[in-house]
């Protein structure tokens, strides 16, 4: 028992710290914990309620005395107590609470301030890690995503999240250029309420829009073949309502962002210097993040920067993947201070 014990408690862990999503991997093993980055708590007594998948249950669903967060939402720490709340709770639900002092290396949505990500360091290390490194998100998707990110060789990477997503260009380990904006999961998931609401009545909560962009979503060839009901509130007569919703509807309600991500993606193409421009020419542009499996994203990348545009495998994952097999690499990045910052990682 001890020595099971003590094995598992010496684990280094790798934590994807999304803006909807946290993941925990363990190298060898890949993630074994993936939850949405939801916190509930008892607003009058300040009590923890659920985290995780509980907490997410819960979102649309609370009565007043209950505040239902996701404390990063947007790409900024809008609460550190509940972010702080949210990391070690599910550290200790990977490791159980006599952790023996593990690394862990972790990635923070790129947009959060120094000492917003020191509140993250510190929620680490009070669930028991003795030594944390950040990671960039760019850095960590391309190598979950399966890249030798060493090679003298440009490659680009998207990741779209629900909060942010980061564009990047890397090559031979650090980050040539980038650009990180606000333009991911949860802005077309409002855009499709309000399109909803402005075309229908209908006010529809953010779950059900989730789903309808999951399930319809096809930003380069809708036909309106593919179709749904959808439930809400008639914002006429107050009532439930549902409606068909179909392929066209989000169409019409996101194409405007995907444009703008799609002018994002061209910004930092200008950015790169010539040699490397030519490598992803011929390398494409790899995808990662949730917004990776948004239908017709890719074809609709792919057409307006004539680069071959694809997702990777299991897009959601690859950042989680990247911070465990960055364990593997930690000794070389780490052997110096200038190694550390070229490869994008701090020591705290
Ligand atoms: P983060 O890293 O910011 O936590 P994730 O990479 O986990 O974000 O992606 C979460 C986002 O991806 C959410 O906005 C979610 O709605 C979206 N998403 C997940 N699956 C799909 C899918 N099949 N199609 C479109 N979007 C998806
Ligand atoms: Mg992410």
């Amino acid at each position: 028992w001890r020595k099971e014990n003590a094995e598992m408690n010496s684990t280094d862990i790798g934590i994807d710290l999304g803006t909807a999503n946290i993941m925990i991997s363990i190298r060898g093993k890949g993630v074994v914990f993936y939850e949405p980055a939801v916190v509930a708590y008892n607003k009058k007594t300040e009590d923890i309620m659920a985290v995780g998948t509980e907490a997410y249950k819960m979102i649309g669903k609370a009565p007043d005395y209950i505040a239902v967060i996701r404390p990063l939402c947007d790409g900024v720490i809008s609460d550190y107590d509940m972010t702080e709340t949210l990391v070690r709770e599910c550290i200790r639900r990977v490791t159980g609470r006599q952790m023996l002092m593990p690394r862990i290396v972790m990635c923070v949505p790129s947009l959060i301030t120094d000492v917003e990500s020191r509140a993250v360091i510190e929620a680490a290390r009070q669930a028991g890690a003795q030594k944390v490194y950040l990671i960039e998100e760019p850095v960590a998707a391309l190598m979950g995503a399966g890249a030798d990110i060493s090679e003298a060789r440009g490659r680009m990477v998207v990741d779209i999240g629900g909060g942010t997503t980061d564009i990047a260009v890397l090559s031979m380990n650090g980050i040539v250029a980038k650009n990180s904006v606000k333009l991911a999961g949860n802005k077309i998931d409002a855009a499709i309420i309000k399109y909803v609401q402005n075309k229908y009545r209908i006010l529809i909560g953010e779950r059900t829009a989730e789903n309808a962009k999951i399930t319809l979503a096809n930003v380069f060839s809708p036909d309106g073949s593919r179709e749904m009901d959808v439930k809400g509130r008639n914002l006429v007569t107050g009532l439930p309502a549902r409606l068909k919703l179909n392929d066209d509807d989000i169409y019409k309600a996101i194409i405007d962002i995907a444009d703008e991500l799609v002018d994002a993606i061209k910004g930092v193409l200008e950015q790169t210097p010539p040699e490397l421009a030519g490598d992803i020419h011929s390398g494409g542009i790899i995808l990662t993040g949730g917004g990776a499996l948004i239908g017709g994203l890719d074809k609709l990348i792919e057409s307006e920067t004539k680069i071959h545009t694809y997702a990777a495998d299991d897009p959601l994952r690859c950042v989680a993947r990247g911070t465990s097999l960055a364990f593997d690499r930690l000794d070389t990045l780490l052997d110096g201070f200038e190694k550390i910052s070229l490869y994008g990682y701090s020591e705290i």
